[in-house]
């Protein structure tokens, strides 16, 4: 659930990486990374375990018992990130980001809540997990700059898809207004600078739209 004090605050950015606190957004963290419950007031968080931060075929024992007392609490409202990276240098092999995607998911349906995918040419992957796992919970793809063919493929399956600073517009263009989130992620620039990129492509985007959206990602199903 949504801690109610966020109701205050329009929450906009789906995924930051920016120094807490950051009323409009989900900040994005490792479980070990994480404040304290309620050092921040009303901040909202998601908790996953990056890719590029595994070793191994599996996540250790220590790690994963701290995701999922971090999935638990009451202020981390999502999943992640988590997901598949083809082309990271220094990535772990494909059964170990495979088998920690998989440990997300399961989380994700466990707690009821959403699922935040990092997606570096691993859509195929991706779209066949959720194929085979018939997860109840929303998940987003972050950072989506891929192409349209790529995007039809996600939203086909009911699958969220957040843009940052840098998108492609043709995919932009095409996506169904309903699947559309906006996030800042590691750049510097604010998450108004990333809606007014947006909207200047797509005038339907507005901060209306994508605060709806982003409740509706977040509500458990
Ligand atoms: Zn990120």
């Amino acid at each position: 659930m949504i801690n109610p004090d966020t109701a205050d605050h329009l929450l906009l950015d789906l995924h930051t990486h920016h120094p807490v606190p950051q009323p409009e957004a989900i900040v994005s963290l490792d479980p070990a990374q994480l404040p304290a419950e309620g050092a921040y007031p009303g901040q909202v968080y998601s908790a996953g375990i990056h890719p590029w931060t595994l070793a191994g075929l599996s996540i250790p024992a220590d790690r994963l018992s701290a995701l999922r007392q971090a999935v638990m609490r009451q202020d981390v409202v999502a999943v992640g990130e988590t997901g598949i990276d083809t082309v990271h240098p220094g990535c772990v092999t494909m059964a170990g980001q495979l088998n920690a995607f998989r440990q997300h998911i399961e989380l994700s349906e466990e707690v009821g809540k959403p699922l935040v995918i990092h997606c570096v040419k691993g859509q195929d992957i991706i779209a066949g997990v959720r194929r085979d796992m018939l997860p109840r919970q929303a998940w987003a793809i972050h950072g989506f700059r891929g192409k349209p063919t790529v995007m039809r493929m996600f939203a086909d399956l009911g699958i969220y898809v957040s843009f940052g600073i840098r998108f492609n517009s043709d995919s932009l263009l095409q996506v169904p207004a309903h699947l559309i989130l906006a996030e800042t992620d590691e750049t510097s620039g604010r998450i108004e600078d990333v809606i007014g990129a947006l909207n200047a492509v797509r005038p339907d985007i507005t901060p209306e739209l994508l605060h709806a959206n982003l409740l509706r990602f977040l509500t458990p199903l």
